[in-house]
């Protein structure tokens, strides 16, 4: 079978690289340069956009910031999975916060901004400190403005209006205000929903964020009490959605409750670890669920955590001798801040995963790789 993803970074190439061993073969369009490629070897294929979605049986993304003419020619084939809908969701933040109300998911209590009385507004009935958000096109904590104290609302505002007037009739941009959760930790599930609506679902995996990216993602030492609340709302979620494929929620954990962040429509950078916790791989989940296989095991063999490596010009090898780990690199060219692979580290038990962390973190130097050290103790 033939898969074609929309997107050609590293979750194409893990998608790729998962499913080789069922025998499907993907390949990639790079929105950028509007080309189709292999994600793994990056060499161009001589198809055309449209020569590859007639030679594919599914069709899927690995982001959601994809142009509405491609979105659309996808959507006609009825081979996308989960769609167009799930995808424009995933990037507006407008969208998604009427897809929680519909679910009836809880999240931070928010305002829509077009203008600056309903930012004056939002200051006012939310209070401050205020997160707020561009609707469309942020990750990594870009598009982000933190409102702390009185005499910074005009500057920030200016911005925002910059970024407000940039809008187009046929793109309009729209800003979101957030209350800012003061909460105890974040935490994110991933799950897969197959086409008849049947869902697995992944242990919740803990995860650290340095400056508005994931650092370090630790998933098995959840309590049930909040896996099923986190379930609950992927079961509610992917439902309203009529999804197909891998979903995760980010959440706030908020003394034992979940407020819901933001969702993505794909697999996640804080679902990486499945791909040695656990016996089906998200990304290998989703091969399956999008050309109708049946779904796999989704439950933890072991514990796992993930460490991103952000920037670095190749892999920290000497990491390789520390036992239960192992490494996956991206390919891509080094930049500052990039995501250029991660490292993922097992462990029989949490004490053990605790000890390799700290073996870890005496090799990996804070700056570039933070919360190791503080991790392996809380696990010791
Ligand atoms: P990505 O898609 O890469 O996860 P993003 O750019 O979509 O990131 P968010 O996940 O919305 O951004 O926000 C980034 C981080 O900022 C969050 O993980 C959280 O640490 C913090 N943050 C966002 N919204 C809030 C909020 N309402 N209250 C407190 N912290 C917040
Ligand atoms: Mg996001
Ligand atoms: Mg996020």
């Amino acid at each position: 079978m033939k898969v074609l993803v929309l997107g050609a970074g590293q979750l194409a190439r893990m998608m790729s690289l998962s499913a080789t061993h069922l025998d499907i073969q993907v390949s990639a369009y790079d929105v950028a340069t509007q080309q189709v490629i292999n994600p793994v070897t990056f060499e161009a294929h001589a198809a055309t956009l449209e020569q590859a979605i007639a030679n594919v049986d599914a069709i899927t993304a690995e982001f959601e910031h994809i142009p509405a003419d491609v979105l659309a020619v996808c959507q006609q084939t009825g081979k996308f999975y989960p769609g167009a809908e799930a995808i424009l969701t995933g990037g507006d933040r407008g969208k998604e916060k009427a897809l929680l109300e519909k679910a009836q998911v809880a999240c931070a209590p928010y305002a829509l901004i077009t203008e600056k009385s309903h930012f004056l507004d939002a200051i006012d009935k939310l209070g401050k400190p205020l997160v707020v958000k561009t609707c469309q096109a942020g990750y990594d904590g870009k598009g982000q403005w933190r409102v702390k104290h009185d005499d910074e609302v005009d500057a920030i505002w200016q911005e925002m209006s910059e970024f407000l007037a940039a809008g187009t009739d046929t793109t309009p941009h729209a800003i979101i205000a957030e209350q800012m959760i003061p909460f105890d930790r974040e935490v994110s599930i991933i799950g897969v929903r197959d086409r008849t609506g049947h869902c697995r679902i992944y242990p919740l995996t803990e995860n650290q964020h340095t400056n508005g990216v994931l650092t370090l993602s630790v998933a098995g030492k959840e309590k049930s009490t909040i896996q099923a609340q986190a379930e609950a709302a992927f079961s509610a979620i992917a439902g309203e959605l009529d999804y197909v494929g891998v979903l995760a929620i980010e959440f706030f954990d908020v003394d034992g409750t979940l407020l819901v962040n933001e969702i993505a429509p794909r697999v996640h950078n804080s679902g990486h670890w499945t791909q040695q916790g656990c016996h089906v791989s998200q990304f290998e989940n989703h091969m399956r669920a999008v050309v109708g296989l049946p779904i796999g095991d989704t439950s933890l063999v072991r514990p796992t955590a993930m460490i991103n490596v952000l920037g670095q010009a190749s892999i920290p090898t000497e990491v390789l001798s520390v036992s239960g780990v192992t490494s996956h690199w991206y390919g891509k060219t080094a930049k500052p801040g990039r995501k250029m692979g991660h490292i993922n580290v097992s462990a029989s038990n949490l004490h053990e995963l605790g000890e390799r962390l700290a073996e870890l973190a005496e090799i990996l130097p804070e700056d570039a790789y933070p919360g190791i050290a503080h991790t392996s103790h809380a696990l010791i």
